[in-house]
């Protein structure tokens, strides 16, 4: 959870860079008060996110409520950069009867849903980064995750949120009712918009009741297409499950450890199925159906939630290894059709090998959501740039006929940020992001909320990394100790 907040700088209005420079801590800590102020070395953790990308912050402040998120100029001087990681003060409160929650936008997901579960409920978006990012951070990016095919993302729970404007007005949108038919769709607007309209400080959700029971399965298989052509047959065949994860031969060899003895040294593909339900028997029942209609050439199906765990553990275990290689990985996030998803690999597996960067891939399969990973060394970073672009431009061609253009995402659950703003008018055309740079000017016309995100800067083309701040890496910053002890 962390933020940019070098472009903090630029924000106040009619302020000289330098005056701003000098004047802005102190404005900062005499709002929040010392407690809630951060300068110096306290700082190191917020000068860079999981990206390769880094900044070096005067300053962060941690918020205790909405008001002090409101108060006269701490949105005006400080910008959403700085102040996002805060609030986590606020509780949890769950509202069993209703079934939902509400919470501080500072709440880490991971003890949002603890919270639902001892109530038997549960809050189900589940990112993979569920222990470290927060409800806030969720929210502002529509996060997905395992859970997506069965239970949706961040914005089918969001169901209200406190909201300080650019201006420092604050706006309550949206509350504990399920429905609502009235006015403007205000507060989904708000979901996904990466801090750049407004900073959420509170957040209500919807819960839904926890499964009582899940059965899990890890099924191999001899190619990438038999898999991908197997989680389509089984959607078809009418399985519905909880989470269906691909993970293809790099990937697999990445997280040799975690895996069943015995279980990789053939395979080319892997998909972790899990169902849920409340009828233990019959989930199950259900599973070992399924894994019947995924026909891999080898199965394993957990018999206690001890095996479960283990089996989760080598997909989740993935994002730490890439974590362990701070500054030499670049992970993607596109989306294809479903049916694409084998050919989408078969393209990423062509460009490793025209390229000899080692390329692995991960992805959400049931929701055509992959994570194509570029490991490189320093020697090969000069390629990483193209061989990005290229993968984006591959998820374009395939994103179906009905709108060849629109068909993909270049995000389907980080978001764009500043690294892929450049990408962004592919994905929606000129005339969306029009729109949404007019929604921009009138909720924020100063442009001080995390500005340089999401709108593109410069053509989108194959050099687009090397653009970006901390590409070429400073070799006397220290160690990502927050990631590394993950
Ligand atoms: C190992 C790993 C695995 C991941 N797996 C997944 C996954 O499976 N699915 C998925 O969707 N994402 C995943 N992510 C991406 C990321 O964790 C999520 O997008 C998450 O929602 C970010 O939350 P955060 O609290 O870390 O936000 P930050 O990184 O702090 O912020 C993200 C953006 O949101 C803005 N923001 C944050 N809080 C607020 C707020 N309160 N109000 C307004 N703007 C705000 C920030 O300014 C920034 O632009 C993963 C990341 C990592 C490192």
């Amino acid at each position: 959870m962390t933020s940019y907040v070098s472009s903090a700088i630029s924000l106040t209005h009619g302020d000289s860079v330098e005056t701003v420079t000098q004047a802005l801590p102190d404005r900062l800590r005499a709002i929040v008060g010392s407690e809630h102020f951060l300068q110096g070395e306290r700082m190191d953790e917020y000068g860079h996110d999981a990206t390769f990308m880094e900044a070096s912050p005067l300053c962060a402040v941690r918020p205790a409520d909405t008001e002090q998120v409101a108060a006269p100029n701490t949105v005006a001087t400080a910008g959403a950069g700085v102040i996002t990681a805060a609030l986590d003060r606020a509780a949890n409160e769950v509202d069993a009867p209703n079934t939902v929650a509400t919470a501080g936008a500072g709440v880490i997901t991971a003890a949002l849903d603890r919270a639902a579960n001892e109530h038997g409920l549960m809050y189900p978006p589940d990112p993979a980064s569920i222990e470290m990012s927060t409800i806030g951070g969720n929210v502002a990016c529509n996060s997905g995750g395992m859970r997506c095919i069965k239970y949706g993302v961040t914005a089918d729970y969001v169901i209200g949120a406190t909201v300080v404007l650019a201006d420092g007005r604050v706006m309550r949108l949206g509350g504990k009712l399920r429905k609502r038919a009235s006015g403007y769709r205000l507060l989904q607007l708000f979901i996904g918009s990466e801090g750049t309209l407004g900073i959420i400080t509170e957040v209500i959700v919807k819960l839904v009741p926890l499964p009582r029971f899940r059965a899990t399965a890890m099924v191999g298989f001899a190619s990438l297409e038999e898999a991908g052509v197997a989680v389509s047959r089984s959607l078809a065949a009418g399985h519905f499950p909880a989470a269906i994860e691909i993970l293809d031969r790099g990937s697999l060899e990445l997280v040799r450890d975690k895996l069943p003895p015995g279980f990789e040294p053939h395979l080319e593909a892997v998909l972790i199925v899990e169902l849920d339900g409340n009828d233990e028997e019959f989930v199950q029942l259900d599973l070992m159906r399924m894994v019947e209609v995924l026909d891999g050439v080898d199965n394993r199906i957990a018999q206690s939630s001890l095996e479960r765990d283990k089996l989760w553990d080598a997909r989740r275990s993935f994002g730490k290894v890439l974590m362990a290689m701070p500054k030499n990985f670049f992970a993607e996030d596109v989306a294809v059709p479903i049916v694409e998803v084998p050919e989408m690999i078969r393209r990423v597996h062509e460009l490793a090998r025209q390229t000899g960067l080692r390329i692995v891939t991960v992805g959400h399969a049931g929701d055509g959501n992959l994570h194509p990973t570029i490991l490189f060394t320093d020697d090969q970073r000069h390629l990483v740039s193209h061989a990005a672009a290229q993968i984006f431009r591959d998820a374009l061609s395939l994103g179906g006929s009905v709108s060849a253009e629109h068909g993909l995402s270049v995000s389907a659950e980080h978001g764009l940020g500043a690294l892929k703003r450049d990408f962004a008018e592919r994905e929606h055309g000129p005339i969306a992001i029009e729109l949404m740079k007019q929604m921009k000017a009138t909720l924020d016309p100063h442009g001080i909320l995390n500005p340089h995100k999401i709108f593109p800067e410069q053509p989108a083309d194959d050099e687009f990394l090397n653009a970006m701040p901390g590409w070429i890496p400073d070799p006397n910053r220290r160690p990502r100790k927050a990631e590394l002890g993950l």
